[in-house]
This record gives C-alpha cells, structure tokens and sequence, in this order.
C-alpha cells in the first residue's frame, strides 16, 4: 500500500484574489495572513467594531493589511459594513479595482449574542441577523457574477457549531444555521461553473470567546484553539483542488470533521394516523440508516420507489426521449 503523500503538496494561491471580511481580528486576520503567505492578494475588509458589532475604525484592517505587506504579501484595506447598503458590492468592487479579479470570498464578518431571546431588544436580533446572515448574502451575490463568468471560485461562509442549541443567542444560532442552507443553495448555483461553496463551523479563541475566567481550561483554549488552526481548514475550502460544495466542517483545535445534513431512512404509511406513526417512532428516530442527499431533489427522490413512484424526477422535466433516469435511493456522498 503506498502513502498518501498529497499532504506534501503546498496549497499555494499565486495569482489569486481573496476577499476576507471581518479580517481585522481574531480567525479573519488568521486566514487573511494565511492567504498571503501562501500567494494570494488580501482585501482585508473590517468595520472595525466592538464584539456586539457597534462602533467603527479603520485600525484593525489597516493594521493586518500592513502587516501582511511588511511580510512581503499583498494587501489592501476595506472599511465597509457587509450589512450597509451597497457594502457587499464596494467590498467585492475594491478586490477588482486594485487587484484585478475575485477567486475566493470567505464570509467571516460576525459579532456575538449572547442575549435571553425573550427580553433581548428587537436591535439586538437585527442586528445579529443582519450581520451574519443578510451580510454573508450581499457580498456572495456580489461575488457570485464575477465568478460564475471565470468558470472559478471559491467561497466559505462561517456557520457556528451553536446550531446544535443552546439557550442563549438564539438569533445567532438562527442565522448560523440559515447559513448551512446559504452554503448549499449557493453551491447548487456554481455547481456547473466551477464555483464551490462550503462553511466552516469553526472554535477558536479570539476576542469573542475570552470570556472565559482565567484558570486552566481558559489556558488550554487560548494555547490549543488558536485561530491559525481553523485557518489551516479555510485554506483546503479556499483551494482550487478542493473537491467538495456544499459541505460544513466543525473545525478547531486541530479537528476537522464533516457536519452531515441528514434523514433517517424513515417509516411510509399509506394512510397513516398520528397512531401509527408512534407505533413506529423507533424507526423514524433511528440514525442506522442515514441519508445525506446533496440536495433537495435528491431528498425527494431517495423515498419515491417506497411510495411506488419508480422514475427520477429528472423524466419529469426532461424531453420524452431522454435516457432513462436511475430509480437507486441516492444517499449523496
Ligand atoms: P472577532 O470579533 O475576533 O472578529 C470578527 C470581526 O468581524 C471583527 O474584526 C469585526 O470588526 C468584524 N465585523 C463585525 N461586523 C462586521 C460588519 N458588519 N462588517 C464588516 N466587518 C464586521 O471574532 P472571531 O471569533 O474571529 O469570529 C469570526 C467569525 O467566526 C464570526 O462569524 C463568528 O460568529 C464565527 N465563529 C467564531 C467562533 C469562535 O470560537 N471564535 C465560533 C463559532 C463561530
């Protein structure tokens, strides 16, 4: 058996243009200076706010810009608010001005919420929102025309391991997880244009999670889950080999693990009472066989041989003499 030697290759982003929003601090400068180091031209772009998002300065993406080009690299500042008006266009429209094209947009900008979802101000859940969600949206369909006209990029928006609940920041979680579904749908979009899209869900210790009190985990996280180790995951998403679109990674501390959307193979009734469906709840809960469609046809189709349906949903919209779709249950990998 011979050894896997592709992890001797160096990623390398010569020639490329990367966009890194939120890029002023914490995992954003991470993957701006990884980005550089390793070839590509950086539009630092950062509002320069505090954590919960208020506030403004041009120091941070100064800061990063410069001292990516102190190293040798290739930088330039960008102040927007991906949530202002036109902020998603003027961010991509700096990367083309100064450097002449896009090929990669990491979606990073973010702010905390840790707020109680009942009494939070409505601000607070809009902003949240805004940031997160409507932000990573308008600098991706900036991004995306671009893109889909060189027949290349790449794109990595930021979901959060919060999708699986917590009682606190509800607004975050919702937009992180409204993210997944972002990543996906965008990934449907490039799929035939060479543009990929996938997320990271990443853990790092930055300045929204030095919170924690001082003592010996506090130590551990700010030694094991440096932003420079969730950086070594967006630069594989960022790549031009990376094979996959569509998929989250959990990443952190050195993990990198696959989030899976998945079903469970489920139980059909044909005339199905709330009755029966209890008495076969241990079937529809049981993760033994699990689906993870690509997408929501795939989804569709996986059950439709189960009810009787035998085509693809592809004959339903394809010419008459077509050739013949599969009927096999799809599971997506
Ligand atoms: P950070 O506060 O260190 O960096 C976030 C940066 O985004 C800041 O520099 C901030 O000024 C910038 N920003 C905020 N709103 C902006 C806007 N509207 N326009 C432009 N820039 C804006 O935080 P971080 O920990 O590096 O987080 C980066 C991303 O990772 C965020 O999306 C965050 O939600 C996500 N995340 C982080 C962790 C973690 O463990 N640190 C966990 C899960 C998800």
């Amino acid at each position: 058996m011979t050894a896997d030697r592709s992890f001797d290759q160096e990623l390398r982003f010569d020639g490329q243009v990367a966009v890194v929003t939120g890029a002023g601090n914490g995992l954003g400068r991470a993957y701006a200076m990884a980005l550089a180091a390793r070839g590509a031209a950086v539009v630092v772009n950062d509002l320069g706010g505090d954590i919960s998002g208020a506030g403004g300065s041009a120091r941070p993406a100064q800061t990063v810009a410069a001292e990516i080009t102190a190293a040798g690299g290739q930088a330039t500042p960008n102040f927007d608010d991906v949530t202002a008006p036109g902020g998603g266009e003027r961010i991509v429209a700096t990367a083309i001005e100064t450097f002449g094209r896009i090929d990669v947009l990491v979606n990073n900008a973010g702010i905390l919420d840790t707020s109680e979802f009942v009494t939070c101000p409505d601000e607070t859940i809009q902003r949240t929102v805004a940031t997160h969600l409507l932000g990573t949206m308008a600098v991706t369909r900036a991004a995306l025309p671009p893109m889909l006209d060189q027949k290349h990029g790449r794109i990595v928006c930021t979901s959060s391991g919060a999708v699986f609940g917590s009682r606190e920041g509800v607004a975050y979680q919702a937009a992180k997880s409204g993210l997944i579904a972002f990543t996906r749908a965008v990934a449907q979009i490039g799929a035939e244009h060479g543009v990929a899209s996938n997320a990271v869900l990443p853990t790092a210790f930055t300045r929204m999670t030095s919170s924690i009190p001082p003592g010996a985990f506090r130590d551990f996280m700010e030694s094991r889950f440096t932003p420079e180790r969730v950086a070594a995951a967006v630069l594989l998403l960022a790549h031009a080999s990376f094979p996959h679109s569509g998929e989250c990674f959990l990443v952190g501390g050195g993990r990198m693990a696959r989030l899976v959307l998945g079903v469970t193979e489920g139980y059909i009734a044909d005339d199905p009472t709330p009755e029966e469906f209890r008495g076969h709840l241990d079937t529809i809960m049981s993760t033994g066989t699990l689906l993870t469609p690509a997408n929501r046809v795939e989804e569709f189709e996986s059950y439709l041989p189960r009810l009787g349906f035998g085509a693809s949903l592809d004959q339903l919209v394809a010419p008459a003499d077509a050739p013949e779709a599969g009927t096999a249950v799809r599971n997506g990998d």
